[in-house]
């Protein structure tokens, strides 16, 4: 008896209907002949995909997460017989995971759920990438500074290649992430075309050519870049128009197309449709490029067709009338350390994908990349501990997304945990439950803490019925590898389970409004809550840098807040790094209601951060909440006197409760470009999310 593997045209001749099933995928099919069993499809990445699934199917065996050794998981069988499965092609012709690094392991779990690209996909430079036919793109990621028009080669002499923001030429390394282009500027396209030139040498065989715009929002305000756009039809775009800055990058983008078609015929770009581009241009695109449609605004707790997500659905439809030339890139595998359930939710999203054309497919995903002993809380190991089976039931979803996710993910728990299998769906079907039941918005950066308080809202029942299946599935798990991934998925669980709820806050009451006393020293400041422990984010350690003071009060109308910082010279003091070189600030939540909400998408609360100079920064996903505010620097520091209008949250004054929390924000000179990268304020907070918020408490 052999076992025949392979790809020659000849061995496909013999079977030719299934022959020309598998050509242009990386299908495989699996045929007796006689005492043969072949092996084949049309390219080596098929065979890969074909030794691992019939594998699968023959057997026990599970790759469950990126470990060589210990996520392997099989019984030992002398008489292994090979499951005879016919043809198997899969539905989506690209899946994949920007999975870390793509460390050799990280790599290697790609490849076994039959996925095709990689991280190295999108470099297109790596030798294992080679070795196993993966598909191959190149020039990476956001790549306008760094690969095409750079600062170093250009700045000094053609600063106008750069966008003018508030009257200069911005330089690339003077932001955190760079800038984009003077798109109209007629030099900077012919440098540009060089530059292209120049890749394509350096990248000969490669097919695919990224063109990726920088990860920011800016825009050239030059003269011409903000000139009205005149479309074919006659009409006029201007700059108010919401898809005008998409369509100034695809005019641009169009003319490299031209460029590519004319001097290197067969060859394709590809592109991002994302924060600017995530809108359609007025024009239609160039069908050589491909566009990586990225809904990083999507709510993961619902697919794309919910109306939740309607504001993308609706870019992402009014995409699929431009072209069908589409990736569909998403952020399912980033999820922090709380075991979220996307799965059901991509698996939906999938198919609306196959059923408008769009057969592309990779997400970003938690990297595997550290040692064990290197553990911290969070994204990495941590958050692959308590999601494995939602990533695997992820990754081989792709290749059918009309299988049935329930069944996927008991097929993952019965390989692993064998006996304490249905314990565990117990599990995770509660946590589930109640995560889809919350109000929270769930994206690739919702703090875990925030999600376990979703699910367990300290309610004891709930905390201890989960710990129940827990404690069922550990007297039951026999093999020693399982044991030690369900020691795992009890950490995040032991970590958050009885965390999150703060203590309310009870607001005195003054009459009219109190004075901007500095010290808030005098009445009525006086009798106001006052807080003076603030600790770090996620280490809940004291901050102990130096005093910080902060009141409240309200006289039925308005809240009032005072606030001291005691660091001398703080307000001489700059960051050089930033224009504004701000160093310290308090930023203030209130949840609003959701009329008040400038964007519900984002969540209906505001988070205004007040600088030592009286500067306001209001993170463009929040609701600008009017303050009056004063501040004043002190001999030992600075003071910040704030008014907000309790009716501007959208609550009655009259219900005396309203919900928010408080944080104070430093620049720590760890990380040079950001600003206000330290956060301290209640223990336990989590800032950015509603429903962590404290009851405040209207005396
Ligand atoms: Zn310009």
């Amino acid at each position: 008896k052999q076992v025949i593997l392979s790809c020659s045209p000849d061995i496909l001749a013999q079977f030719p209907e299934d022959a020309a099933a598998l050509q242009g995928n990386d299908g495989y099919a699996v045929l007796q002949k006689g005492n043969q069993l072949y092996i084949l499809a049309t390219r080596p990445h098929g065979i890969v995909n074909a030794v691992f699934r019939v594998l699968f199917k023959s057997s026990d065996i599970i790759w469950a997460f990126p470990e060589e050794e210990d996520g392997t998981f099989f019984t030992p069988n002398p008489n292994l017989s090979l499951a005879i499965v016919g043809l198997d092609i899969p539905k989506m012709t690209q899946r994949g995971w920007q999975l870390g690094f793509g460390r050799p392991n990280e790599f290697m779990w790609i490849v076994r759920q039959a996925n095709n690209w990689s991280v190295h996909s999108a470099g297109g430079v790596n030798k294992l990438n080679d070795e196993w036919d993966m598909i191959k793109e190149c020039l990476g990621g956001h790549n306008l500074n760094t690969v095409f028009i750079s600062e170093k080669k250009y700045y000094a002499t053609r600063p106008d290649f750069f966008p003018l923001i508030n009257g200069e030429r911005v330089k690339p390394s003077s932001k955190p992430y760079r800038t984009q282009l003077c798109f109209t500027n007629r030099d900077m396209i012919a440098a540009f075309k060089q530059e292209f030139d120049a890749q394509v040498k350096r990248h000969p065989t490669a097919s695919i050519y990224r063109v990726m715009i920088e990860d920011n929002h800016d825009q050239c305000q030059c003269e011409a870049c903000q000139a009205d756009i005149v479309l074919p039809d006659g009409s006029v775009l201007t700059a108010k128009d919401p898809n005008f800055y998409s369509t100034r990058f695809f005019l641009f983008l169009n003319e490299i197309a031209e460029h590519t078609k004319a001097n290197y015929p067969g060859k394709n770009l590809l592109c991002f449709a994302y924060f600017f581009t995530e809108i359609p241009p007025a024009i239609k695109i160039d069908p050589i490029i491909r566009v990586q449609f990225c809904p990083i605004f999507k709510n993961s707790k619902y697919p794309i067709t919910a109306p939740q997500n309607k504001v993308t659905l609706d870019k992402f439809n009014a995409w699929l009338a431009n072209t069908t030339n589409m990736t569909w890139r998403e952020y399912y595998g980033l999820v922090l350390d709380f075991p979220r359930p996307v799965d059901t939710i991509a698996a939906e999203d999938f198919r609306y994908c196959l059923e408008h054309g769009v057969k592309r497919h990779f997400s970003e995903m938690e990297n595997y990349d550290v040692e064990r002993k290197q553990r911290t809380y969070g994204r990495g190991l941590a958050a692959w501990d308590c999601n494995a089976m939602y990533f695997w039931v992820l990754a081989n979803l792709q290749w059918n997304p009309y299988q049935d996710v329930k069944a996927m993910r008991r097929e993952f728990l019965n390989r692993v945990f064998k006996d304490a299998a249905p314990d565990l769906e117990q599990y995770f079907a509660m946590i589930e439950e109640k995560w889809l039941a919350g109000p929270t918005k769930s994206t690739w950066s919702t703090p875990a803490k925030a999600q376990w308080f979703e699910v367990t809202l300290n309610d004891k029942n709930v905390v201890d019925v989960l710990e129940g299946h827990l404690r069922q599935a550990e007297q039951k798990v026999r093999d020693p590898k399982a044991k030690d991934l369900l020691r795992r998925i009890r950490i995040s669980f032991d970590l958050y389970k009885n965390k999150g709820r703060l203590p309310s806050m009870t607001i005195p009451r003054c009459e009219g409004e109190p004075p901007f006393d500095p010290d808030f020293a005098a009445a009525p400041w006086t009798k106001a809550l006052t807080i003076t422990e603030f600790c770090h984010q996620d280490s809940n350690k004291p901050y102990d840098d130096h005093p910080l003071q902060l009141k409240y009060l309200h006289d039925g109308e308005n809240i009032y807040v005072g606030f001291r910082s005691t660091n001398p010279g703080i307000v001489k003091k700059i960051n050089p790094k930033l224009r504004h070189g701000q160093l310290e600030a308090l930023q203030l939540y209130f949840e609003v209601t959701p009329d008040k909400a400038v964007t519900p998408d984002q969540g209906p609360y505001n988070a205004t951060a007040i600088s030592l100079v009286g500067g306001l920064e209001i993170p463009n996903y929040t609701s600008p909440l009017p303050m009056v505010r004063k501040v004043k620097e002190t001999p030992d520091g600075w003071s910040l006197w704030v008014k907000i209008a309790i009716r501007d949250t959208g609550f009655d004054p009259a219900a005396k409760k309203l919900r928010g929390l408080y944080s104070f924000r430093f620049w720590t000179g760890k990380n040079d470009n950001q600003w206000y990268d330290g956060f301290v304020g209640p223990k336990d907070a989590v800032y950015h999310v509603p429903v962590c918020f404290a009851d405040m408490i209207l005396e």
